[in-house]
């Protein structure tokens, strides 16, 4: 019996993974389909999307985010062979604040090459000790 998908009619990558827009498929299974970025950040960028829509992390499934987190492992691995970068970015934001503007959950992974610039840059905040002991009760009482 053909599990059901779920998908939802205007989100771009359940367009991609029904076909009906064209991607560069570097890797597809049951769950995940993983293509290259059309707007890389280097050579190589590219993004692991499961078949079925879950908006973000927040939604995924926690087997699916174990998977997602193998599967990044594996193409990481392969990538850094076949392209031989330098080191790698695997990166996955939620939600408008933090940079997501597709709002199927994906995962980026950006192979890194000694030239390639800053791609990736935050100026480092100087909280002190007391201020990230407030910040640790917050998270953990
Ligand atoms: P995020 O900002 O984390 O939501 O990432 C969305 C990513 O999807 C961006 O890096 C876009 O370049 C990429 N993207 C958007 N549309 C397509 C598409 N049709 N094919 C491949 N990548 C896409
Ligand atoms: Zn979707």
């Amino acid at each position: 019996m053909k599990k059901e998908m779920i998908s939802q009619d205007n989100c771009i990558f359940c367009k991609i993974i029904a076909g009906k827009i064209p991607s560069h498929t570097i890797y597809e299974d049951e769950q995940f389909k993983v293509i290259l970025d059309v707007g890389p950040a280097t050579r190589g960028h590219a993004l692991i999307i499961p078949k079925n829509h879950f908006t973000n992390l927040y939604e995924l499934p926690e087997k699916m985010a174990a998977d997602a987190m193998k599967l990044a492992k594996k193409l990481m691995i392969k990538m850094t062979e076949k392209l031989h970068c330098d080191g790698f970015n695997v990166i996955q934001n939620n939600g408008e604040v933090a940079g997501q503007t597709v709002f199927h959950f994906h995962m980026h992974l950006i192979p890194r090459y000694k030239e390639d610039g800053e791609i990736l840059k935050y100026i480092a905040g100087e909280p002190g000790a007391e201020e990230l002991e407030r910040i640790r009760k917050t998270i953990t009482e």
